[in-house]
């Protein structure tokens, strides 16, 4: 090739017309050969460890390969295709071996603890000092520092959970995918249009004539939600339920309870050898909860709170069905359906009635007008920059001061080759390298339907909510005003504190003010009527009690497994759970029941010792909000409290020292029950 690969060039910005799937390995590996040669000289330097010698060579590797791969995995992700799939594959797995090689290399770990060790450590600026701690943070974590034969026994360990982790998955995948019930039209008795369309077309897939139920979520769901046919619900929720377990319609083929047995003990030998009492301790070594009693006083405040609000939605509902829908003995596969029905009663609330009022171009001239009056910056479209796909737009991110100071991409159609979902991540961090300071910039992907012939692109409320979701992970990475990318914007945030400005900016679009700037009716003009604004928001809390005793049930069993595992006694899954939902739960599901079987949240995804830091991010949201609900939405000093005391200082400190700085106390559990509703 005798054009320079574009991956390779040193651009402003990536250069999405130029870059081919052809450029990806051979940038990648000489990417990664530079790295390893760097850090070996790097190592082979004798002159004292310091800062500027060992973590800033670091950083710059790291920014560098950032510059790479970003738009790679970005591309991957919106406009894949089948050339690319084949490279970026093979190109992940180099990373993730590169990532490995450096997770465990020792003679790193010990430069990096040598520039702790240094006496001028102290004076380091925080952000570095914060660089430094959670680089060996995480180098303990991954067992490097340990001895033998401790290090090896580690290694082995971490291995067989990964394998267990993935055969987890599968069973669960395998389960879901071997049941199937195909369904006549009159047990279709309730189902809209759109589910019916759905199980049509699960038929069609599966090469067969009429409706199929599978047990892929939307099927499950629309079965239990609007089903007529309770044998028929009975029979969705008895598969879904015990998927993958030594119970249901498929008893003992895919059964998880060895794997949960394995799962816990090895997790526990683990969090031993590192040195901690059990998992539950080692996972709050990357958390901003001080302590497993924290974690728990926290879940058994909110039992005590939500459990009576949840006692009474029940029993309205089983007034409801008993009265209404002849459902004297209202059971778990009823739940959905009567509230469903109770849900319509009540408020009569349809998404095609709030669409209209929420056409896209309006909402993003909206957001933008909420983030200048709130934080003082504002977003300007920029023409001519390179992007990926025509209907992508660029954004200078322009500071009080009108200087450009980050930039984001906007992406927010759905398409073919576009991956599902909707999600923040980053095309460059903020860096200052010592010669310049690199601006952040970041990618904002959506999959909204797009416009239609002759109307704007209509967005439901909660795909609103969805876009400022996102947004608010955006600003966290924009207006971050760390130095060192590892700990600037999200980069090393605790894991139950990162949802904080994400989860904060969605309650703008709860906001009367805040709706009042755009929600107009795409055709009339007219304003969002104040009735249905009040139908909104009763519905909004609606059975906040049942969802709030469900989260705690999940959060407390989780949590309570790790913590309490005895090697003795062995993991004791069902025994627990039984424990848990004679404490949380009001309507205890059948004991053949197997949740614990298909929760992948904690046996095979992140989250083990850590389901409950949805509740966590939440308070903080909601509390963090509490200050401008007090103050205004639009507050100024609120506004620019909430950006230099938690936007901008990303990882580069405590989240809970954060939050006490903007909100001059330590979180309330008050401001969680208020934004559901449920306040005393
Ligand atoms: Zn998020």
């Amino acid at each position: 090739m005798t054009t320079p690969n574009p991956l390779l060039t040193d651009s402003p910005l990536p250069r999405f017309s130029a870059i081919e799937p052809a450029h990806v390995l051979p940038a990648v590996d000489a990417t990664l050969a530079d790295y390893r040669a760097r850090i070996d000289a790097l190592l082979a330097d004798a002159t004292p460890r310091t800062f500027a010698n060992t973590m800033l060579p670091q950083e710059t590797l790291e920014n560098r390969l950032e510059q790479v791969w970003s738009p790679v995995s970005h591309l991957h992700a919106v406009r894949d295709s089948e050339t690319l799939r084949a490279v970026f594959s093979q190109a992940e797995q180099r990373l993730s071996d590169h990532a490995a090689e450096l997770g465990q290399n020792r003679g790193l770990y010990a430069a990096v603890k040598a520039v702790a060790d240094n006496v001028d450590f102290s004076n380091l600026p925080r952000a570095g000092q914060a660089l430094v701690e959670h680089a060996l943070r995480d180098f303990r974590l991954s067992g490097v520092a340990l001895e033998e034969p401790a290090r090896s026994r580690f290694r082995e360990i971490s291995t067989t959970l990964t394998r267990l982790a993935t055969e987890f998955e599968e069973a669960v995948l395998d389960a879901a995918e071997a049941w199937s019930e195909p369904v006549d039209e009159t047990a279709l008795a309730g189902l809209p249009e759109a589910e019916r369309a759905l199980l049509r077309q699960y038929a069609q897939d599966a090469g067969r004539d009429g409706w199929l139920v599978t047990l892929k979520q939307p099927s499950v769901q629309a079965i239990l939600t609007y089903a007529d046919n309770r044998g028929l619900r009975e029979c969705a929720y008895t598969a879904y339920q015990t998927r993958a377990s030594d119970q249901g319609p498929d008893a003992g083929r895919f059964d998880n309870s060895a794997r949960i047995e394995q799962i816990l003990a090895l997790r526990h030998e683990g969090a031993r050898l590192l040195g901690f009492a059990n998992a539950a301790e080692e996972s709050l070594a990357t958390k901003m909860a001080a302590s497993p009693q924290r974690v728990l006083a926290f879940l058994h405040d909110l039992v005590q709170r939500a459990r009576p609000v949840a006692e009474r939605e029940l029993a309205e509902l089983r007034e409801f069905a008993a009265a209404e829908l002849s459902l004297p003995d209202l059971q778990p596969w009823d739940i959905a359906y009567a509230a469903e029905k109770l849900r319509l009663k009540k408020f009569d609330l349809s998404e095609e009635e709030l669409k209209p009022y929420f056409p896209l171009p309006a909402v993003i001239v909206g957001l933008f007008a909420i983030t200048e009056r709130v934080f003082g910056v504002r977003l300007q479209m920029r023409d001519g920059v390179e992007v990926w796909h025509p209907d992508v737009r660029y954004y200078d991110v322009l500071d009080v001061d009108g200087q450009v100071r980050a930039g984001a991409f906007v992406d927010l159609y759905a398409r073919a080759g576009k991956r599902g979902g909707a999600w923040m991540d980053v095309c460059r961090s903020r860096f200052s390298d010592g010669a310049r300071t690199h601006s952040p910039i970041a990618y904002l992907t959506c999959n909204f339907a797009p416009p239609l012939e002759g109307q704007p692109a209509l967005l439901t409320h909660d795909d609103v909510l969805t876009l400022f979701h996102e947004f608010g992970h955006g600003l966290h990475h924009l207006l971050t005003e760390v130095d060192f990318p590892g700990v600037a914007g999200i980069s090393g945030v605790e894991w139950d504190a990162v949802e904080l400005p994400s989860q904060f900016m969605e309650n703008f679009g709860w906001q009367r003010e805040a709706l009042a700037l755009f929600a107009r009716h795409w055709q009339t003009g007219a304003p969002l009527p104040d009735e249905l604004f009040a139908r909104m928001q009763a519905a909004r809390h609606f059975h906040a009690g049942l969802f709030l005793v469900r989260q705690l049930e999940l959060g407390l069993f989780d949590f309570r497994l790790h913590l309490e595992y005895d090697p003795a006694l062995g993991a004791r899954a069902l025994e627990l759970l039984a424990e848990v939902r004679r404490e949380v739960a009001v309507l205890t599901p059948p004991a053949w029941q197997r949740m614990p079987h298909s929760f992948t949240h904690i046996f095979a995804g992140g989250y083990a010792a850590g389901y409950y830091s949805y509740l966590w991010a939440e308070l903080l949201s909601a509390d963090a909000f509490g200050r401008f609900e007090e103050a205004g939405a639009f507050n100024r000093a609120a506004g620019d409290g909430f950006r230099r005391s938690i936007l901008a200082v990303g990882g580069s400190r405590p989240a809970l020292e954060s939050f006490v700085e903007f909100r001059g106390r330590e979180p309330q559990p008050a401001a969680l029950l208020r934004s559901y509703g449920l306040a005393a």
